[in-house]
């Protein structure tokens, strides 16, 4: 499978049970229906991102991608919690595509969310 942005080859990454394809040269990540979700829910999770935020800038404003699993024009979405996250979705199989140093953002938001939730149920 090829990187839906810079259409070089995609390498299969997994952690614990699960697999997803992360770009060789932008190092954006591919995850199929739903499995971004159950990443980010895993301990340790932001260690597939590899790649830094600065090299996902770069590629983040390319809009307009083909998905590389069913070729359905992809659409851009943003991350309901973090506005500042764009990333792109399949209408068709629902696969998600992320750039590099996105997923590890939309991770850290998580843990942050849980502390505040805990310090909220302390104050009460
Ligand atoms: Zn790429
Ligand atoms: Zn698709």
């Amino acid at each position: 499978m090829d990187c839906p942005k810079c259409q070089s080859p995609m390498e299969a990454v997994v952690y614990e049970s699960f697999e997803v394809n992360r770009c060789t040269k932008c190092k954006g990540l591919w995850f199929d229906l739903r499995e971004q979700e159950h990443l980010k829910a895993l301990e340790g999770s932001e260690r597939i991102d590899v790649g830094t935020s600065g090299e996902g800038a770069a590629y983040n404003e390319i809009g307009g991608i083909e998905c590389p699993i069913c070729r359905t024009l992809m659409i851009r979405m943003v991350d309901a919690q973090q506005p500042h996250i764009w990333y792109e979705s399949c209408p068709t199989c629902y696969g998600v595509f992320f750039d590099a140093g996105e997923f590890r953002d939309y991770r850290e938001r998580t843990i942050l969310d849980l502390f505040k939730d805990l310090t909220a149920k302390e104050r009460k």
